[in-house]
């Protein structure tokens, strides 16, 4: 039986793509791709001419079958997105877990992942963090996700296009006041900028200098601050409180 491959390509830089990712793309019979236009690109860059089909949100659940059939009749099949780690805000879950549930071979040829990349540099805590992925596109939602994570102690980390970054930055603002914050723009790239302070400044920043709101982001926030679970004070504070009940 054949092994689907989930295979790693650069978010920027394309001398991130690892040896051992080309050799995969060079050897299975198929690849599967985000946007092949896009993939095809990188594909010649690379000199690997394996064939490529499409996989994206719309037809993820339709090429499942077929893709099990050609795994099943012994071939190997790489998948990969737009960039980065496949199935990081990206296609490829419902694929991975139908392989995995008929018992078929998944293997990981790791590399670029911007959440880990701008993690990794920004001086945000790195012990215990929280992926929530894009925050929903709309207002109201957007700010109740946010309150959802705002007692959250462990680094949050969010991805944001270039059209919401503002508002996202008004409502991390609104919600959690002057939490630190580390804006990693444009990774591996040209103009790669890690920008930080309260989500006010950051504003300020971007509406200062407009060509610090292009390209593409992620967001790492600091945890909230642990809350002091001293019982000593937590008893006196109930005392106080109480007394000043009285009071
Ligand atoms: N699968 C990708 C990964 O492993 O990071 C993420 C795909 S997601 C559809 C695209 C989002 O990832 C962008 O909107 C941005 O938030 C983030 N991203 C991707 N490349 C980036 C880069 N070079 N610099 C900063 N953020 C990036």
């Amino acid at each position: 039986k054949g092994t689907l491959y989930v295979v790693a390509t650069p978010i920027g830089n394309l001398a991130d793509l690892s040896p051992r990712a080309r050799d995969v793309l060079a050897a299975v019979a198929l690849i599967a791709a985000e946007d092949t236009r896009h993939s095809a690109h990188l594909l010649r860059h690379l000199g690997v001419e394996t064939p490529l089909i499409s996989l994206h949100e719309h037809n993820e659940a339709q090429r499942i079958a077929s893709l099990t059939a050609r795994l099943e009749a012994g071939e190997d099949v790489a998948l990969i997105s737009d960039a980065g780690t496949p199935l990081i805000s990206d296609p490829g879950f419902l694929l991975v877990r139908a392989l995995r549930e008929r018992g078929l071979r998944v293997v990981p040829v790791p590399g670029a992942c911007a959440l880990v990349a701008a993690l990794s540099a920004s001086g945000v805590a790195t012990d215990r963090f929280l992926f929530a992925g894009f925050l929903p596109a709309r207002g109201g939602p957007r700010r109740s996700a946010i309150e959802a994570l705002a007692e959250r102690q462990e680094t949050l980390v969010f991805y944001e296009s270039p059209h919401r970054i503002r508002e996202t930055l008004a409502d991390l603002g609104a919600v959690l006041g002057e939490r630190h914050l580390v804006l990693a723009r444009e990774l591996t790239k040209t103009f790669e900028t890690f920008l930080d302070g309260t989500p006010a400044e950051l504003l300020a920043t971007l509406e200062a200098d407009p060509n610090q709101a292009r390209g593409e982001f992620v967001l790492v926030v600091e945890g909230a601050p642990a809350v002091d679970r001293d019982p000593e004070r937590e008893r006196g504070r109930e005392l106080l409180g109480a007394m000043l009940a009285e009071g």
